[in-house]
């Protein structure tokens, strides 16, 4: 027998094997094969056949493991397809998502005790019900994409716990995908107390021990309930019920490194694959997923109000310029006077400031010299706590000299701007006797530190706590009361046509925690611009508005969801090449009429990790003429060996 094999490498196409004397083997069966000439690989069997149909200019290999038990049901076959065709990247590599490695499918899993649920009966109010009905409607009738909308604190999750209940009692199994990391030992913890087990937990960061589990878990159809990053959607699941995509907005679904995908589009994908409904719930969801639901192909529900009764925060604008903020100083009167009030009150706040460290730049007042990444074209970022400077886009680090590293004159050196570190300093400058926390992905970084500064806040271990929007996500605080939002106009520097919708996200994210339980919250949001369309919508509470008044905006220069974009990366160490394939590469094919080319470009982020960085943008009405495009263009012009091409479809960033 002849089987065609699809590698866990970066190709496309199948290779042929032979089977040896008595190999039983069947399409999607998992295997073993020698490839190359150093190591072998496994792989997914595409095809089988009696006799050899490839020319027989190479000598067929045999198959050396069969994994017999481990076959890929169709389903999972055309996910695979599908994700490949889709993103453009190699067929072996999205077959590497989903087999992982050797160690995890050859593990030896034995079957263990199925969950049982000892729910901790909780009672929903009138409106869960309601979306706790409507959603399990089309549970059962049909297989639909369902928004579940409400503000943080509405009591969304109890509503798709409910749910995912009903999954788990007829046997079933529920993937809950979080953006990040950071938010599953909370809910991993709430889910404990609601269901009387533990969810099966699946990212980057867990043992290659409860990987295999896991893994194993799922493949066995076992009712289990995952809680997974981006990469939980890859896997085999041979009997899933139901997909909850929660905080469906947040970037972080979009994977940037290695394959290109954007997480939550691929789960609505795979829920069409597997005929399952899937719920993407936030409080602000993103424009794409309105545009969905103005156009009748999602459902929408809507939760209104905070669970609690409570109302929203009450939101005020700082004017900063009318504030005569010292040198050196960030925080405003108004906000002080709240933070001492609040504590006073035996009460916790939280101090919004999006940026990470000390200081996000250095320079010398004699010579102007700005202290520099030698490897990208961004400023240090100086890190009191760890004392040095840190480039935040490769992670080199370089250490605070006392002379100008230019001029070599002393004393010389000015730190422009702050950070978490900053702020914390400046408040403990005016309130000694106020316990400060710092809460950023520097101290923040892995699952445990998390955990132990969210215990240390929920204790009252700490006071005041001062965060990037790592905190903005899915925290509940029952005694946060105010929260500051240091400076509002800091996401719209950037400029991509993302950023006001990011930036509206995130002051209702971090409004968010504030006053959830015991009483109504308070948020001041300091900005120089307290004009700004975006603000002013925040203020009036009209997302809708806001969001409608966005996507005419989309729709008037043709941008997504109105068209499609896929951006090319070329990346190498040599400018100049660099530069000439760029342009060759372009110029390899004709325009083409329904496609607009852009570039190619020197990219913001010219110079990263010491490689040059040019861009191009094509746009389209049509996302299969710009996948032949792309494909076409890419074939055409074989990449140098020094130079690297990344593609990116639908583009989330555009540094
Ligand atoms: P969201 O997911 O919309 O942010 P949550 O589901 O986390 O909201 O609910 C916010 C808070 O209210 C949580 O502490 C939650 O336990 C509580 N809560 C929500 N619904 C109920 C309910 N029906 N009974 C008791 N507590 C509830
Ligand atoms: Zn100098
Ligand atoms: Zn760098």
């Amino acid at each position: 027998m002849y089987c065609k094999v699809l590698v866990t490498k970066p190709f496309d196409k199948t290779f042929t094997y032979k089977t040896k004397n008595n190999m039983k083997v069947k399409v999607g069966n998992v295997v073993r094969v020698p490839f190359g000439s150093r190591k072998s690989q496994v792989g997914v069997v595409y095809d089988i056949s009696d006799n050899n149909i490839e020319s027989n200019k190479f000598t067929i290999k045999e198959i050396e493991i069969i994994y017999n038990k481990l076959i890929l049901n169709k389903k999972l076959l055309k996910l695979i397809d599908w994700i490949a065709n889709y993103t453009l990247a190699p067929k072996g590599l999205v077959l590497k998502l989903v087999l992982v490695n050797e160690n995890i499918i050859s593990h030896k899993y034995l079957q263990d005790k199925h969950n049982i649920i000892r729910s901790n009966k909780i009672k929903l109010n009138i409106e869960q019900i309601k979306a706790y009905h409507f959603i399990e409607k089309e549970i059962i009738n049909s297989p639909s994409t369902i928004v579940l909308e409400g503000v943080t604190g509405s009591g969304k999750t109890e509503v798709f716990f409910k749910n995912i209940e009903n999954i788990i009692n007829a046997k079933k199994q529920a993937l809950l995908m979080l953006p990040e990391i950071s938010l599953t030992p909370q809910i991993e913890k709430r889910i404990k107390e609601r269901f009387g087990f533990s969810p099966n937990i699946w990212h980057s960061k867990i043992t290659e021990k409860q990987k295999k589990i896991t893994w194993h878990k799922c493949f066995a159809g076992e009712p289990v309930i995952v809680v997974g990053a981006r990469s939980s959607l890859f896997l085999p699941f041979k009997n899933l019920g139901l997909i909850v995509v929660d905080e469906e907005h947040d970037l972080s679904y979009k994977q940037e490194d290695n394959i290109r995908y954007h997480a939550r589009d691929l789960a609505i994908v795979r829920s069409k694959i597997e005929k399952i409904p899937i719920i993407l719930s936030s409080a602000t969801p993103s424009l794409e997923t309105y545009n969905n639901v103005f156009k009748k192909k999602f459902l929408h529900v809507n939760l209104f109000g905070q669970y609690s009764g409570l109302e929203l925060p009450k939101i005020e604008l700082i004017n900063l310029q009318k504030e005569n903020l010292k040198t050196n100083q960030w925080i405003s009167v108004n906000i002080l006077n709240e933070l001492k009030n609040c504590i006073e009150k035996k009460e916790q706040a939280l101090l919004f400031l999006n940026r990470r460290g000390y200081s996000p730049l250095m320079l010398c007042s004699n010579c102007g010299y700005r202290y520099h990444c030698e490897q990208c074209s961004s400023w240090l970022v100086m890190h009191q706590n760890k004392k040095r400077l840190l480039c935040h886009h490769c992670g080199t680090i370089y250490p605070i000299e006392s002379n100008c590293s230019n001029c070599k004159s002393h004393d010389t050196l000015k730190l422009i701007g702050p950070g978490v570190e900053r702020l914390a300093e400046e408040l403990k400058e005016k309130f000694p006797n106020f316990k400060v926390g710092i809460m950023s992905s520097d101290n923040a970084n892995t699952p445990n530190k998390i955990k132990k500064i969210i215990e240390n806040f929920s204790t009252k271990k700490i006071d005041i706590l001062v965060a990037t929007q790592i905190m903005a996500k899915g925290y509940h605080f029952p005694n946060l009361s105010f929260v500051g939002v240091i400076d509002a106009d800091a996401g719209l520097l950037g400029g991509d046509m993302r950023a006001i919708e990011r930036t509206y996200n995130l002051l209702q994210q971090v409004s968010g925690r504030a006053g959830r339980t015991k009483k109504r919250g308070k948020v001041y949001i300091q900005t120089y611009f307290p004009n700004q369309p975006v603000i002013q919508s925040f203020i009036k509470r009209d997302r809708e508005d806001f969001v409608q008044h966005l996507l005419l905006e989309r729709k008037k220069f043709n941008m997504p969801p109105f068209s499609f974009m896929t951006a090319i990366i070329i990346a190498g160490p040599s400018k100049i090449k660099t530069e000439t394939f760029s342009l060759k590469l372009i110029n390899s094919i004709k325009p083409e009429k329904d496609i607009d080319v852009l570039g190619p470009v020197e990219a913001p982020l010219f110079l990263l990790r010491g490689k040059y960085r040019y861009r191009l943008l094509f746009k389209s009405k049509s996302r299969k003429k710009l996948n032949l495009y792309t494909k076409k263009l890419v074939n055409n012009s074989p990449i140098p060996g020094s130079l690297r091409l990344t593609i990116d479809v639908d583009p989330y960033t555009f540094v």
